[in-house]
């Protein structure tokens, strides 16, 4: 199945309701809380022991790593850039991208090689790579659980809303996400040689005013050609991601796109990324970054004339190609992030640009 849902999809159903407004946000409020209720885990997903109060709020992309990027513990995500009222642009350190899925002591063991302030600037090894890996799936399956508990609870009173069907898809993702889970734990036990190709890996001599880490489907390669269909509805078929990770720290950042070897839909891009200029990479990547990712942060210092750049902010509201969520106008201002044409990768500044970077 490889109509995943992503957070923006999640976020067009909340736009649905705002044209209700207040009364059902209210509901909405209240369902939300009681959805974080019902999917608290009750043993670790990694080692299985009961959490008994000793959960852990983790961060998906790495303290140290936000860190970098912080100013007075305040850091935007990627509300800041939709340009959407509804939603926070900025967030405390303890909120950007933090699950609760984990006990402690998994949480300050199981990421340990590549969360090393020695290494994280490094070419990342298989493990390093499968603890990333591991992480990033981590969030899509405590994302997707929150999600559907979410979707029982709006399913008496919001019959307008294709419901069953985001249910369905949301347990494939689950399914396909379980397998990837299993995956790269072996791979990060030793069990398995088996592991990932590495699509792009460099380091930047300067720190950029952005950090990544998550992972996601790409549907179409470098020149545009489809490699994977978002809408095949075959359910046999395994969600195919790839995982991205920007971490910039102490004075450089680190750039690592990479996929599971068997998820073959990406040999060729790594064939399209060897026969590329630096340049060429880096602004595929950004592409990535602003149209597919959803967990990232930027430093409050990132340019002005990049945030408020037009084709940023119209494809970080884009979803499968379509302008604003594939939504009608609803606020005004809407009315100028509606293009005929989808963004594409040439039309985007660059964030890896060192004119962008942090002094
Ligand atoms: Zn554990």
């Amino acid at each position: 199945m490889s109509l995943s849902m992503n957070n923006k999809e999640s976020k067009v159903m909340i736009t649905e309701e705002m044209q209700k407004k207040i009364q059902a946000q209210k509901v909405i409020n209240e369902q939300v809380k009681a959805a974080r209720e019902a999917c608290k885990p009750t043993t670790c997903i990694m080692c299985g022991k009961p959490l008994n109060g000793g959960i852990c709020n983790s961060h998906s992309v790495p303290q140290m790593v936000l860190k970098t990027l912080t100013e007075k513990g305040m850091i935007y995500n990627k509300n800041r850039i939709a340009d959407v009222n509804y939603f926070k642009g900025e967030v405390g350190l303890n909120q950007a991208g933090t699950f609760r899925i984990i006990c402690r002591e998994c949480d300050s063991n199981a990421f340990k090689e590549y969360e090393d302030p020695e290494k994280i600037l490094q070419k990342p090894d298989t493990i390093m790579l499968a603890e990333i890996a591991i992480k990033d799936v981590i969030l899509m399956l405590s994302t997707r659980d929150y999600e559907y508990e979410t979707y029982v609870k709006m399913l008496d009173e919001h019959k307008i809303l294709n419901l069953p069907q985001l249910m369905k898809v949301n347990r494939l993702d689950f399914r396909d996400y379980c397998s990837d889970f299993n995956d790269f734990m072996t791979i990060a036990t030793g069990v398995s040689n088996y592991g990932f190709n590495v699509l792009y890996w460099n380091v930047l001599q300067y720190v950029v005013p952005i950090a990544v880490q998550g992972m996601f489907t790409i549907y179409k390669d470098m020149y545009g050609e489809i490699i994977n269909d978002p809408h095949d509805i075959d359910e046999n078929k395994k969600i195919e991601s790839v995982h991205l990770a920007i971490f910039p720290y102490d004075g450089k950042t680190a750039i690592t796109l990479f996929s599971l070897k068997k998820d073959k839909s990406y040999r060729i891009i790594m064939h399209q990324m060897n026969s590329s200029s630096e340049e060429e990479k880096l602004r595929f990547i950004n592409y990535l970054v602003f149209a597919l990712a959803d967990n990232y942060y930027m430093s409050k210092s990132i340019s002005d004339e990049f945030l408020n750049n037009e084709y940023v902010i119209k494809l970080s509201r884009e979803y499968l190609e379509h302008p604003n969520y594939g939504m009608p106008i609803i606020e005004k201002k809407d009315i100028k992030y509606f293009s005929n044409a989808p963004v594409s990768p040439q039309d985007l500044p660059v964030i890896f640009d060192e004119k962008y970077a942090l002094t």
